[in-house]
């Protein structure tokens, strides 16, 4: 089997504010952008030749959309001029609904921006206080509004389920809101929190409401509900696409395991069986890179069988599952997928296991029901 061409991943590790569920790498210190541009520069260079053209280029962060339009341009300057890409590459960024003027969708559309990841989160303004959000529902439809009419022709709404107070009524309306704006894919992520994040200590101290596992379930079901009605192809537990075509490819090759370059603080990297992510700190990975050395806080060599584990959770996590042959490779591998079958967590179509709707929900747990050594 050919493998899939690489992704490229920058992590840009900064924030307006913090929000109070969030638990990615980011800073809120407008001063260290210019240096830490420059230590991207260099991270990129170690890189330069090591991988055959990217297929996919993702943005993310922090939040990519709040670098003005002159880094913006010096960024992407400096990552054309080390990598190259596939014809037609997939460029996905990031945005906050309150960056989206249209001066800066027109700087992001200048430089070959074609697939815009807006953070909506909710269209309910009290779920969006309650997480620490800046922006309010009238502003995030502004905002998917001005990069529709900016030209951006495939566009993906984030939303969180499972808020605190969330009802399935609320949810409902935030679904409906999004889809009025026809986009091309959705993601709806389960909200988690760390234990040290502010908004879990405001649940340990009672200020706001805990969503239990049932009702979080629900509420997942009333989403695939909502937007399998429409159309919409759920073809990962957590997103859904407008057609087979308007899948994140990006995201699809962490799915099918294929391999991936992250630059920035905290960005992780795999090929050829090896795992290695950066220091998550900003301050470190500038000084590393200053001092002629690379920002890599560890590395893992993965065996065969951590191989075969991975591809079981990403397989369970997405509507093409894995071959049926797969499961040969695994002791018990047969009997072990009959009993899932039976239970319709599972079923076979064409030479694949996919996973119906309730093997989503146990998606994380299916893996451990199989031994892999
Ligand atoms: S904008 Fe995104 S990355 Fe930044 S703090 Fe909020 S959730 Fe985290």
């Amino acid at each position: 089997m050919q493998e899939r061409p690489p992704g490229l991943y920058l992590h840009v590790p900064f924030c307006a504010s913090k929000c109070g569920y969030c638990d990615f790498y980011s800073v809120v210190r407008p001063g260290a952008v210019s240096r830490w541009l420059d230590a991207v520069s260099l991270e990129s260079k170690i890189y330069k030749d090591m991988f055959p053209p990217f297929g996919t280029f993702y943005m993310g962060g922090g939040t990519p959309s709040l670098l003005d339009g002159p880094d913006l341009e010096r960024l992407i300057k400096n990552i054309h001029e080390t990598f190259t890409f596939e014809e037609g590459f997939e460029f996905t960024l990031e945005a906050n609904p309150d960056d989206l003027t249209t001066e800066k969708l027109r700087v992001f559309e200048a430089l070959g921006v074609n697939r815009l990841s807006i953070g909506v989160q909710s269209f309910d303004d009290s779920e969006l206080r309650l997480l620490g959000r800046r922006h309010d529902a009238e502003s995030a439809g502004k905002a998917v509004e001005a990069a529709r009419r900016a030209g951006f022709g495939n566009i993906g709404i984030d939303l969180i389920y499972a808020i605190p107070g969330q009802t399935e009524r609320s949810l409902r309306a935030t679904l409906e809101r999004a889809l009025s704006f026809e986009p091309e894919h959705v993601s709806c992520y389960e909200l988690t929190l760390e234990p040290e994040a502010p908004l879990a200590r405001a649940i340990e101290r009672g200020e706001a409401g805990k969503i239990d596992d049932d009702a979080g379930k629900n509420l997942f079901m009333t989403i695939s509900d909502v937007l399998g009605g429409l159309g919409y192809i759920h073809y990962e537990v957590s997103n859904f696409a407008r057609d087979e075509g308007l899948r994140s490819r990006h995201n699809s090759g962490y799915w099918d395991h294929g391999p991936y370059l992250g630059l920035g603080p905290s960005a992780h990297s795999f090929a050829a069986g090896v795992r290695w992510w950066n220091l998550d700190d900003v301050d470190s990975y500038c000084s590393k890179l200053n001092e002629g050395d690379v920002p890599v806080e560890g590395s893992e060599s993965l065996s065969e069988s951590q191989i075969l584990l991975e591809r079981l959770y990403f397989g369970f996590r997405t509507a093409d599952g894995l071959p049926l042959d797969f499961f040969d490779s695994l002791p018990d591998g047969g009997k072990t997928l009959a009993e899932l079958e039976l239970a319709s967590l599972v079923r076979i179509e064409e030479n694949r296991v996919v996973p119906t709707l309730l093997g989503f929900l146990l998606s994380d747990r299916l893996p451990l029901l199989f031994s892999a050594d």
